[in-house]
């Protein structure tokens, strides 16, 4: 480690920022370790709170308990937002004026939902979902719910429908598209995905492309889809996308594109900064995943760079879903021309996108994470896969190790 390091910044509690601070302690990092994070909670992870927070009352679904938390030593400046990063005086300038000194400096500040009407964030029973402090709401909300509208197919959306449903609501998905998640997977996948709504009771209300809503005197909310109403809903939950925290990256002239651009270590534009999670656009892949499995491993990486040791992310991409009951793992991102291979088990489906030369491009398993861990050796060697024998659900895939 280089001894000029003795003063490191993390803008963000989050994910990132949590395994960060970790893996630069476990790395032997021993200098002052800031974290500015604008929530009140220690780090802590966002999957539970689409799925048990809301339907068997999880507690904070923290990172590390508390005497690991307590070894690393950080010193805290929450709840509190980063305003300014000035490059030149290597300081981060925070909302109360106070300003921080950083040899290394890592912005892990996330994303955050993205309403299509800004006028909707006026109306009181039309919610987002991304902290804790969101999840609370929504659990406390439903409670009172009979019929809730979803509006946006993609994972967020379908992950409330299908924990609303569990609670046993009524409850609409309103898609612009014509297919579910249709942004990072494939017709098959999509299509399989809308039966499982189905089967599950969810109405489905496809391209859908103009929706309005109305807020009745008694709070209630109707939506206008194309024209149409639907009887009105006790609670709407908007899931159409996110705007990645990028205003304090642009600010300082660092590069962005989706999200700030970073090199295989995390580095940015200027090699005193480093970013990490949501923010920091994938380095190869040129878009920013939004997955939990980035937010970890990449964060650690960028660690180990942080303290100029030799690191390079190289992970396919990986997240999952829970919905109804069903785990579904996507590996990879759609891309190029591919032609699509079911496999049908009784355990539930696996689609394999192959290239042209049958490389493996994307898959996608319900309930299937011993294959999903196939698919990430295949994917990483660059194998070439015979696609009748993934097809075959009376051949063991276990023989392609
Ligand atoms: C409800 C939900 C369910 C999810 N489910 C899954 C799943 O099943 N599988 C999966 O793979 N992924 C899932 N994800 C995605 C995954 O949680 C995210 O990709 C991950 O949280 C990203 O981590 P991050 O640290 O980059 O950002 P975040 O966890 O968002 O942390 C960023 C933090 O920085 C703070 N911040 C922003 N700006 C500032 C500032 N200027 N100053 C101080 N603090 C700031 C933010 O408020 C936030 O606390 C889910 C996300 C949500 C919201």
């Amino acid at each position: 480690m280089t001894s000029d390091i003795q003063r490191i910044v993390v803008i963000g509690g989050g994910q990132a920022g949590g395994y960060a601070c970790k893996a630069l302690r476990s790395e032997g990092f021993q200098g002052q370790l800031m974290v500015v994070a604008d929530e009140p909670h220690d780090f802590y992870e966002r999957p539970p709170l689409s799925k048990g927070v809301i339907t068997a009352q999880e507690p904070l679904p923290r990172l590390f308990p508390a005497d690991s938390l307590a070894a690393l030593d950080i010193d805290w400046h929450r709840p509190q937002r980063a305003t300014r990063i000035d490059r030149d005086a290597r300081q981060v300038e925070l909302n109360d004026g106070t300003r921080l000194n950083y040899d290394r400096l890592l912005i892990a500040t996330g994303s955050r939902p993205r309403l299509p009407v800004e006028e909707w964030a006026g109306i009181g029973n039309v919610m987002t979902l991304r902290s804790w402090d969101d999840a609370c709401q929504l659990k406390e909300r439903l409670e009172g719910s009979r019929r809730v509208g979803v509006i946006g197919g993609g994972w967020i959306g379908l992950e409330v429908a299908s924990s609303a449903r569990k609670l046993g609501m009524e409850v609409d998905v309103f898609e612009r598209a014509p297919a579910l998640c249709g942004r990072s997977v494939g017709p098959e996948v999509a299509e399989a995905i809308r039966e499982l709504h189905q089967q599950h009771g969810v109405g489905l209300e496809l391209e859908r492309q103009d929706i309005q809503l109305d807020e009745a005197q008694d709070g209630r909310v109707t939506i206008l889809a194309d024209g149409q109403a639907h009887e009105p809903y006790d609670l709407i939950v908007v899931g159409t996308g996110v705007t990645i925290n990028l205003e304090l990256a642009r600010e300082a002239g660092l590069k962005t594109e989706q999200g700030i651009v970073i090199d295989a270590a995390g580095q940015t534009s200027d090699p005193y900064i480093f970013a990490a999670g949501d923010v920091a656009q994938h380095p190869h892949l040129g878009l920013c995943l939004q997955s939990w499995a980035y937010a970890q491993n990449q964060a650690r990486v960028v660690a180990d760079a942080m303290l100029g040791k030799e690191a390079h992310y190289d992970e396919p991409a990986w997240l999952w879903s829970d919905q109804h009951g069903v785990n579904i793992q996507i590996l990879g991102v759609p891309s190029g021309e591919t032609h699509c291979v079911v496999r049908k088990e009784a355990q539930g489906p696996v689609f394999f996108y192959l290239d042209q030369d049958n490389r493996l491009v994307q898959m996608v398993a319900f309930d299937q994470p011993r294959a999903i861990k196939l698919g990430k050796r295949w994917m990483s060697a660059g194998r070439t896969l015979d696609p009748q024998s993934l097809e075959d659900p009376d051949f063991n895939l276990m023989q392609l190790r």
